[in-house]
């Protein structure tokens, strides 16, 4: 998970309306907090994914924490509203909360680039990555504490007493001693993580664990990534998941999927092409009418072309880089089966605040340029366009839902969204096995995982094994389908949080400590 603030604001309307922190005093976005809106929306439709009893159950859990909150908000504040994974939760967490009768509440804070750019060193630091190398010292501890203060100030004219706080990631940390002294309910969720000490990691610890040393409760993906100076005994376990009715994730008729791709230019048209639609956030139906921006030689892949794909923000951590050589190896060794690799991630253009991206993509691109002339034709470096929240993400639906493959090939990776997202799809995935990814499938059950992911030929093997198998392939992508609908659907958050929220209003331990 990562903040991003790279994607658009939603459109008002659409997923979230963004507002002034408190009526009244309007907040300008850029300086201070404001508040995400997010449209409550009924579990109903999950009963015919999981069945009545499931959500029948989780009907009446919510009943218990409703008792136990009482008249209070649970907020929860982040450093975006869209875009990346954390916000990608949130969304769908909150909506279905409020739904269940549960006061909820947004709150994103913001920030000068010199506060992102060291909660990006932090975030990097966490797992275990130099990234750009800044230093964390006094001087950048003053200005974040300055920000987060800043930021405090909006909050604390919305928070009541009695209400919890959720803070999310390193942009969030410094809050917790500001929480604390108001008596709220804290926790603080990460969302990112590394398993053990390493160099880096001690680091970013050291620059946060003042903040978080009195937290009452820290929830983490896994169990590996809670620093040793916390106590266990705060320490709870919550596994991230996806909405299955999200622009995102929500089903997409097989001829919407390909209008979409010619739409964007990720596949050749055909005149059979009915149009791109898909349903938005509000449920209202739209087309998708922007095309990617797309750095290849020649043109879009046919529709029947099988596609290897991987979405990704442009991350050194990705490793797109890496992945374009285990393409090259595939090609060189053969057999290929007429693959072609498709690298997708957020357009770049205008982003003011995600110093690593623009950079990493001009990196990717010279590697690009670098292949081997019948591997580069084979290759497409796609930036999808940004000016619609929902839009990118129907172009991300429909990309995945056709890839032959999709690859996540993280050198490191707190849980990988777009792994459960396309296992919701019912696509064969090689993903790397790091972090949260050795949780989210097993290997040769729900997807193959590449043991050493700076190996090209590993990866290349493994893709050419899910190739070569449309038996395989179909076996690994129904595993995966059954593995999310099973362990990470937002049913399945609901029911952890609810009971931490109980442990926060009641003291009783949570049913739910792990995944
Ligand atoms: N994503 C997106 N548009 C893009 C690229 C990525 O919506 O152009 C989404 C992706 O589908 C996933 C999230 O951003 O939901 C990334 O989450 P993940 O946990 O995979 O990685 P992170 O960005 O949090 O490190």
């Amino acid at each position: 998970m990562h903040r991003s603030s790279q994607l658009p604001r939603p459109r008002a309307g659409g997923g979230g309306e963004l507002d002034g922190a408190a009526e009244g005093t309007p907040l300008a976005a850029e300086r201070g907090v404001f508040q995400v809106h997010v449209p409550a929306r009924a579990l109903s439709p999950f009963v015919d994914l999981v069945g009545v009893e499931r959500v029948e159950a989780v009907a009446r859990e919510a009943e218990v924490v409703r008792a136990a909150i009482g008249p209070h908000t649970v907020w929860n504040v982040n450093s975006t509203a869209a875009g990346g994974g954390v916000s990608e939760i949130l969304r769908s967490l909150l909506r279905y909360a409020r739904g269940l009768g549960v006061e909820v509440g947004w709150l994103v804070v913001e920030g000068p680039p010199e506060f992102f750019a060291i909660t990006k060193r932090l975030h990097n630091a966490l797992h275990d990555n130099a990234g750009d190398g800044s230093r964390l010292g006094p001087r950048e501890a003053a200005l974040y504490e300055r920000v987060l203060a800043q930021n405090f100030a909006d909050i604390e004219r919305l928070v009541r007493p009695g209400d919890a706080v959720v803070c999310h990631d390193p942009q969030t940390a410094g809050l917790v001693p500001h929480l604390r002294r108001l008596g709220e309910h804290v926790v603080w969720r990460c969302h990112i993580g590394h398993e053990g000490p390493g160099i880096e990691a001690d680091a970013g610890w050291a620059f946060l664990r003042k903040y978080l040393e009195e937290v009452p409760i820290a929830v983490f993906t896994r169990s590996a990534y809670v620093p040793s100076w916390l106590s266990c005994a705060r320490a709870v376990t919550i596994p991230p998941n996806i909405d299955p009715f999200s622009v995102k994730n929500q089903w997409m008729s097989e001829p919407s999927t390909r209008a979409i791709l010619v739409t964007a230019g990720l596949v050749e048209g055909g005149g059979d092409a009915c149009c791109s639609v898909y349903v938005r956030e509000d449920g209202a139906t739209e087309e998708v009418t922007h095309a990617a921006e797309i750095v290849r030689e020649g043109g879009p892949p046919a529709w029947t072309t099988p596609l290897v794909v991987q979405v990704s923000r442009w991350d050194r951590m990705k490793d797109h880089v890496g992945l374009l050589a285990g393409f090259a190896r595939l090609l060189e060794q053969g057999p290929d089966f007429g693959a072609e690799l498709v690298l997708a991630g957020p357009a770049q253009r205008g982003v003011a605040d995600d110093p690593e991206g623009p950079e990493v993509l001009g990196e990717v691109t010279r590697a690009w340029r670098a292949l081997p002339e019948g591997v580069r034709r084979r290759v497409h470096l796609a930036e999808l366009p940004m000016v619609d929240v929902d839009e990118n993400a129907a172009i991300v639906n429909a990309l995945q839902r056709h890839a032959a493959v999709v690859v996540q090939k993280s050198l490191r990776e707190g849980f990988g969204l777009t792994v459960t997202e396309a296992m919701w799809k019912r696509r064969p995935i090689v993903a790397s096995a790091v972090g949260g990814i050795q949780d989210q499938l097993r290997d040769g059950v729900e997807g193959l995982l590449v043991r050493d992911p700076t190996d090209p030929g590993e990866t290349a093997d493994a893709i050419r094994r899910v190739l070569a198998s449309p038996p395989l392939a179909a076996r690994l992508a129904d595993a995966a389908y059954e593995r999310v609908r099973e362990r990470y659907l937002s049913l399945s958050a609901l029911q952890r949080w609810g009971a931490l929220a109980q442990l926060l209003y009641v003291g009783a331990p949570p049913d739910r400590r792990s995944a």
